[in-house]
C-alpha cells in the first residue's frame, strides 16, 4: 500500500478528527501517502479529493465534528454510483482506504470492497455504540457525558417542580446512551427499544411503586419506533397515569457535538494507528475494534450483521441504584 485514502460518512461523532490525525499521522509515519476524502462517499465520486500532510491534522484533535465533513450518499448504494467511486481512486492512486462511520458506512464498504476486490478498513465512528465486536464505538463516551451533564440541568427544574421528566436521547434503535446515561446521571428508569420489545417497561416501572419515595423523577427514553420516544411515552402516561405531572425534553444534536473527551481522543488515535498496521498486514474488510482494551479486527460482515446486546447486568444496576 502506498497511497491511503480516509473518509468520514453517514452521522458525525465526536472523535472522528482525533481518527483522521492519528490515520494521517501513521500512514505518513510508514512511508506512505495520503489523501483527505470529503463528505464521506459522496465526495470520492465528485473528486473532493485533497493531499494530506502532517499539518493538514494539526490543531484538530480537540473539535468535535470532523474536519472532512461527511454526507449521505444515495449513488453508493448504487453499482453504477460505486463504479465512479472506484474510477476516482484508481485516477488518485489511492490503493486502500480508511472509512469512518457508522452501520450505513460500513455496510457500504463491505459491499465495495466485494465488489473490487479494494481492501478498506473501518473505524467505528458512531456516537450510538451500536456495532458489534468492539465494546465501545468513537463518540460515545462524549455523548454519554454530554447526557449526563443535560440531565444534571433537567433535574434542578424536575425537582423544584415535582415533575416526571421523559428525557429523549439518541440511539437508533439501540439503548447504551440511555441505559447508560440514566446511571449516569442517577435517572429513575430507562426506556429501551431491546427490553420494550420483551415486556412494558412502563407499567412496569409504575406498577414497582416508582415515584413513591420521590417527588420528581427522570426517565431517559431511547429515540425509537418501538419505545415511541419520549413523547409516545409521555402522552400514554397523561392517559394512563393522569396523576403525573409530565414534561418532555428531545436532547437532539447537542448530543452529537463538542470536543472529545479523553476516552474518545485515546480511543480514536489507537484504533487510527491500528488501522494503518492492519492494511499493512494486508488486512481487509475489518473493522477496528476494542475488547477488554485490546484492539481487535472485526469483518465487517460480523459488525454490521450482528446486534450488538445490551449487558444485563446494566438493568440490574439502574434498578438497583434507583430505589
Ligand atoms: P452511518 O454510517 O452513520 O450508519 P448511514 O446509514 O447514513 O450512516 O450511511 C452512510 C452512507 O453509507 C450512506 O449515505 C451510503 O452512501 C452508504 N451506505 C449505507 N448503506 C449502504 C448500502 N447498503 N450499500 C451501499 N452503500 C451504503
Amino acid at each position: 500500500v502506498k497511497c491511503i485514502g480516509i473518509l468520514t460518512s453517514g452521522g458525525d461523532a465526536p472523535g472522528m478528527n482525533a481518527a483522521i490525525r492519528a490515520v494521517t499521522r501513521s500512514a505518513i509515519y510508514n512511508g506512505m501517502s495520503v489523501k483527505g476524502i470529503y463528505r464521506g462517499y459522496k465526495g470520492l465520486i465528485t473528486d473532493e479529493i485533497e493531499d494530506f500532510k502532517t499539518q493538514n491534522v494539526s490543531n484538530i484533535i480537540q473539535r468535535g465534528g470532523t474536519i472532512l465533513k461527511t454526507a449521505r450518499c444515495a449513488e453508493f448504494k448504487t453499482p453504477e454510483g460505486r463504479k465512479q467511486a472506484y474510477d476516482k481512486l484508481m485516477e488518485h492512486g489511492i490503493d486502500a482506504l480508511v472509512a469512518i462511520g457508522g452501520d450505513g458506512t460500513l455496510t457500504g464498504a463491505r459491499i465495495f470492497a466485494q465488489e473490487f476486490n479494494y481492501p478498506i478498513v473501518g473505524l467505528p465512528g458512531t456516537i450510538d455504540n451500536d456495532l458489534y465486536g468492539t465494546d465501545i464505538t468513537i463518540g460515545y463516551d462524549t455523548a454519554l457525558n454530554t447526557i449526563m451533564e443535560c440531565v444534571d440541568k433537567i433535574r434542578d427544574t424536575a425537582t423544584s417542580h415535582d415533575r416526571l421528566f421523559f428525557i429523549e436521547v439518541m440511539g437508533r434503535d439501540a439503548g447504551f446512551l440511555a441505559l447508560n446515561g440514566a446511571i449516569a446521571s442517577g435517572a429513575e428508569a430507562a426506556i429501551i427499544p431491546e427490553i420494550s420489545l420483551e415486556k412494558d417497561q412502563l407499567a412496569e416501572m409504575i406498577e414497582n411503586g416508582f415515584r413513591k419515595s420521590k417527588n420528581s423523577s427522570i426517565v431517559l427514553v431511547a429515540e425509537s419506533e418501538v419505545t415511541g420516544g419520549a413523547m409516545g411515552v409521555a402522552e400514554r402516561v397523561e392517559r394512563e397515569y393522569p396523576q403525573f405531572d409530565v414534561r418532555v425534553s428531545i436532547l437532539g444534536h447537542l448530543q452529537r457535538g463538542g470536543s472529545p473527551t479523553a476516552q474518545d481522543r485515546i480511543l480514536a488515535t489507537r484504533m487510527g494507528v491500528a488501522a494503518v498496521d492492519a492494511l499493512l498486514d494486508d488486512q481487509r474488510n475489518v473493522m477496528m475494534g476494542i475488547q477488554n482494551d485490546e484492539i481487535v479486527y472485526v469483518p465487517f460482515s460480523k459488525a454490521i450483521k450482528n446486534d450488538k446486546p445490551i449487558n444485563r447486568e446494566l438493568l440490574n444496576t439502574l434498578r438497583i441504584s434507583s430505589i
